[in-house]
């Protein structure tokens, strides 16, 4: 009978070698190990041994039993670890998941934020979907404005529109918290318009500062520092006197073109400026709106477009290159 036990384990370890997947041990199992296997078959001979052959005997089969399903277990093991590397060669280098990057804009967004924040102005936010009061009315600019046209403004309804400016939140910021006001509010714009310099959307960042005592000398200061901080330090900023409704007096700002160094090139179209700005003294007119005393404070306030600047900052000719989502463009600036 241990002769039996012996050829029994033989013919297990040489069948157990020529399995090839898991789906074969089963029926291996029920072969050798199951109620009418092989190995159970043995042990119902156990009677007729001798009473002082059986405890050895037993102690045999047992080991044996062991034996096998310790075997097909490892086995099972070897095999699916097998199957789900088949064909696959684990030493060559992974395939990384493609990583995304902060957009242009948002990382422009971020660069004129952290230049204002260094000069000690907070950041205020307003809502895109705006009403004409705010977007137009409180801003000095009378039912018959041009800049109310149908084909500048996206309605919804006669007093609801999305915002065409940043500048609507000044009116908030100014109604809703005390003096002074040193805010910048950076956000999404909406206008009628597309072309290589125009897209329905476009960024904006807007700058009000309103304390007793505020110049023009101060708004000079905060936008040398700011170009400077954005361009290099050697940047001329030129004031050209002009008209926005909701300062006075107003003016444009250029500077220096930064492609040619002011001797006059395709980009500046030969005058050696670039339009960067347009800013002003806040008008009084604007007060009466949100109930401050023009005679007590007075202010500036500024706008400039995100586009502009990340156009200038990276030579870019079409602002519709920002929206396209073209990968091979925005991988440029991860
Ligand atoms: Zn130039």
């Amino acid at each position: 009978m241990e002769k039996q036990l012996e050829s029994l384990k033989l013919a297990f370890s040489e069948e157990l070698n020529l399995a090839g997947a898991p789906e074969d041990l089963e029926p291996m199992r029920v072969k050798y190990l199951g109620r009418k296997g092989a190995l159970t078959g043995i042990l119902r001979q156990m009677g007729s041994l001798d009473p002082e052959e059986r405890p050895r005997i037993g102690s045999l089969s047992n080991e044996l039993k062991v034996f096998m399903e310790e075997a097909l277990a490892k086995k099972l093991e070897g095999l699916q670890t097998h199957s789900v590397f088949k064909g696959i060669d684990v030493t060559l280098p992974g395939r990384a998941p493609r990583k995304g990057s902060i957009h242009i804009i948002n990382q422009v967004v971020r660069e004129l934020e952290d230049i204002f924040l260094s000069l000690g102005f907070n950041i205020a936010s307003g809502p895109e979907v705006e009403d004409d009061y705010h977007n137009f009315e409180a801003l000095n600019i009378p039912e018959h404005h041009p800049a109310r046209d149908m084909q500048d403004t996206f309605y919804f309804t006669s007093d609801v529109l999305l915002r065409t400016h940043t500048s609507p939140v000044q009116i908030r910021v100014m109604e809703s918290s005390g003096l002074p006001v040193r805010i910048i509010a950076p956000g999404k714009v909406y206008r009628c318009d597309s072309d290589v310099s125009h897209t329905p959307m476009f960024h904006q960042i807007e700058g009000l500062w309103v304390e007793e005592g505020i110049t023009f000398r101060h708004l000079k200061g905060v936008l040398n520092e700011f170009i400077r901080k954005l361009f290099g330090p050697d940047i001329p900023l030129r004031f050209r006197p002009s008209f926005f409704p909701f300062t006075e007096p107003s003016a444009e700002v250029d500077m220096g073109c930064i492609i040619c160094k002011g001797k006059g090139c395709r980009v500046c179209k030969n005058s050696g400026w670039l339009e960067i700005l347009g800013c002003g003294m806040v008008d009084p007119e604007v007060y009466k709106y949100v109930d401050i005393d023009p005679e007590t404070v007075t202010g500036f306030a500024f706008g400039l477009g995100v586009e502009r600047v990340a156009m200038l900052k990276y030579g870019i000719d079409d602002i519709r290159m920002f929206f396209e989502n073209d990968l091979r463009f925005l991988k440029q600036f991860s």
